[in-house]
Order: structure tokens, then C-alpha cells, then sequence
């Protein structure tokens, strides 16, 4: 794909990001005078990088960051399985089957989590926890020898989104059985994405974005004073080219992939995408899926139930919700593309 003028220019000054993104404008030269500011870190065994065109008058950037790391660590506090004093470690660790109090945020992402469950047939499940660790892809590290189908079938019987229920007031969630875990990878880095851009509206800032571990949201213009070009990259275990470059504007991105089939987590675990109504790693010929979306929380999740449900039953959910997706599908060497029509106005040609 040729790219011109300031694109090529912002091209070769992109900043990687993690899954399977390439961000350009955010790195092009500043209109202005004054210069663009990015923030970065590290947070949810991931990186972030917030970038703004420009600060409010009296808010220094540093305040701002120390206001973001607030969001991420509160993040943390509430929905980290990494962390054993989080709301959610504390409720896996729990045995009972009654309501167990937890705060706004933890509401929110586990009824979306439910809901994207429900809409993607089970292929999204926060309880798949037990057969993602019998694989070799949790806590317990690696394993030499794939699990028996017995054994395959046994931890299936342990998991269900069917068994969580969450209530709104006052928040809380319950698992019908003591065993049952939840895991919300899958969903949290959009949840936070969604929570930093409410919290720089609030002060003031309209141009912007935020990316979390692959996950982002841009907003207003970019520091260029145009719209924010996000590209997506060709799936590849380097991932060096672009395939799709869009535009997004007070839209999130999310992308999910199988071409980088695990990462490590807090240096320790690692993690990979489990089909939870077969009980399998997913294996079928899609190696990425986009999602743009409103909201970061569910483009995050609908991505990663959109790599579970493959191409062909993806494309079904994904054109009877009227989803904004693009799948790359492996042809051989090559990668074929296959959009929903609400796609195509983020496509900058
Ligand atoms: P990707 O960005 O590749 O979609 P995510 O980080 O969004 O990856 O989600 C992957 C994480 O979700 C894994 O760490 C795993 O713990 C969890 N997971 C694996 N399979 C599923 C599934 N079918 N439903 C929900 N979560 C899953
Ligand atoms: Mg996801």
C-alpha cells in the first residue's frame, strides 16, 4: 500500500503497538507551535501510550499522568487476577454462592462480558479459565502433551458463563458453583481505554488518544489537526507492514489476533485464545479481527469472541448485529479481507 506527503512522513516515525497496530498520525510532527505530548507506561502486563495535541492552561502533564495511573491502578484493584487483594481475586478465592459486593466498575465490565457472551453463542466466556490453564496457558505454566479429550471434558464441566450473575444495585456479582473463576482479561484493557478517555473529557481535553495493549480510542483530531489514522497491520509474527490503514474518530479500535499466539503476562503467564465450546485453542484460518466500536470494553470483547467464532459464523454475528469488523483470513501466503459494510466509512482508501 503506498502511503503520501505526511503519511509516508508519519509512517516513518510510527510507534508500534502491541496488537497488531501501527499508529501514524500520533507520531507525525506537531501543526503547531507547540508540541504534542505523549504519555506511556506500563500497566495490565501491557503498555500504554496516551497522546494529546495539547494541554488545558494550568494542567501539567505530569499531574495528568498521575491522574491516569489513579485509573489504571483502581483498574488493577478491582478486576486483576495478577493481584491477589483485587475484588475479583478475592471473589475467585471465595466459595460462596452468595452475592458478592464489588464496585461500579467490576459491575460494569462483568455485564458486558454476560452480554457479549450471550450474543457470540458462548464463544466469549470469562469462565473459561480452567481449560485455558489445562492447555499449557494459565498460571501453571506450559505443559509438553495436549490434555485427554476426559480431561478436556471434565474442566468443561466446571465452566459456564450461565453460572455468573451480576446485580446493578447495590453492584454484585454470584456464581452459582464455589469452583467457578473469572477471568476478564479479555474485556478490562478496553474497560480501562473507555474509563482514561471519560476521565480527560472531564478535564477539558477533546483531542486525543489513548492506547492500552492494542486497544484504543481517538477522539477529535489528531495533533496534525486532522483526523487520527490508525493502521492495521498485516498479520505476521514480525509484523512490519500495513494492511488497512482507517480513521477513526470518537471511535475505539480493538484488534484480536492469532498470529502472535501468546504474550507474556507480568513476566509470568501466558495466555492464548480458547474455544470454550469445544474446549480447544482456536484454530481455524482467521489471523485477525478489528472491531471499531463506541465503546472500547466491547470492541475489546467482540474481538476476541469474533477470533473464537472464526470467519465464516463471525461474519454471520457480526453482519446480523450491524458490527463494524474487518477479518483478515489466511489464503495460502497471503491474507484475504472480508468487512462488514459498516467497515467500509473507516476505511481511509
Ligand atoms: P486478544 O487481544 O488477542 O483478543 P485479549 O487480551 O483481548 O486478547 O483476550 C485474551 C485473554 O482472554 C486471554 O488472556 C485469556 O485469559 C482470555 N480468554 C481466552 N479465551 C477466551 C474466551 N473464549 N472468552 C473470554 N476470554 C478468553
Ligand atoms: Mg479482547
Amino acid at each position: 500500500m503506498a502511503l503520501h506527503g505526511a503519511q509516508a512522513r508519519a509512517q516513518r516515525r510510527r510507534v508500534r503497538l502491541q496488537v497488531g497496530l501501527l499508529l501514524l498520525a500520533a507520531c507525525a510532527p506537531p501543526a503547531g507551535p507547540e508540541s504534542a505530548i505523549e504519555l506511556r507506561g506500563s500497566s495490565m502486563g501491557t503498555t500504554y501510550s496516551i497522546v494529546l495535541a495539547s494541554l488545558p492552561k494550568g494542567l501539567a502533564a505530569d499531574t495528568l499522568h498521575a491522574e491516569i495511573r489513579g485509573i489504571l491502578e483502581a483498574a488493577n484493584d478491582q478486576m486483576s487476577t495478577y493481584r491477589a487483594s483485587s475484588e475479583l481475586s478475592r471473589f475467585n478465592a471465595s466459595s460462596s454462592t452468595d452475592w458478592f459486593r464489588v464496585s461500579e466498575g467490576t459491575r460494569t465490565v462483568v455485564a458486558e462480558a454476560l452480554r457479549i457472551s450471550r450474543l457470540s453463542g458462548g464463544a466469549f466466556d470469562v469462565t473459561v479459565g480452567p481449560v485455558v490453564d489445562l492447555w499449557g496457558f494459565g498460571a501453571a505454566g506450559p505443559s509438553a502433551v495436549a490434555p485427554t479429550r476426559e480431561r478436556i471434558d471434565a474442566a468443561l464441566r466446571e465452566i459456564g458463563y450461565a453460572s455468573l450473575h451480576v446485580r446493578s444495585s447495590p453492584p454484585a456479582i454470584r456464581k452459582e458453583r464455589p469452583e467457578l473463576r473469572v477471568d476478564l482479561s479479555g474485556i478490562a484493557k478496553g474497560f480501562a481505554v473507555d474509563r482514561i478517555a471519560r476521565h480527560l473529557e472531564g478535564a477539558g481535553i477533546r483531542n486525543f488518544l489513548v492506547e492500552l495493549g492494542g486497544e484504543l480510542r481517538a477522539h477529535g483530531s489528531s495533533p496534525r489537526e486532522d483526523p487520527w489514522r490508525v493502521a492495521i497491520e498485516k498479520p505476521s509474527p514480525q509484523g512490519t507492514a500495513i494492511q488497512q490503514v482507517i480513521r477513526l474518530e470518537n471511535r475505539a479500535l480493538a484488534t484480536s489476533g492469532d498470529y502472535r499466539r501468546y504474550r507474556v503476562e507480568n513476566g509470568a503467564r501466558y495466555s492464548h485464545i480458547i474455544d470454550p465450546r469445544t474446549g480447544s485453542p482456536v484454530s481455524h484460518a482467521l489471523a485477525s479481527v478489528s472491531v471499531v466500536d463506541a465503546s472500547a470494553m466491547r470492541a475489546d470483547a467482540l474481538a476476541t469472541a469474533l477470533m473464537v467464532l472464526g470467519p465464516a459464523e463471525g461474519l454471520r454475528v457480526a453482519e446480523r448485529d450491524g458490527l463494524a469488523v474487518l477479518f483478515l483470513v489466511k489464503r495460502g501466503e497471503r491474507f484475504a479481507e472480508v468487512s462488514t459494510p459498516e467497515f467500509e466509512r473507516y476505511r481511509l482508501e
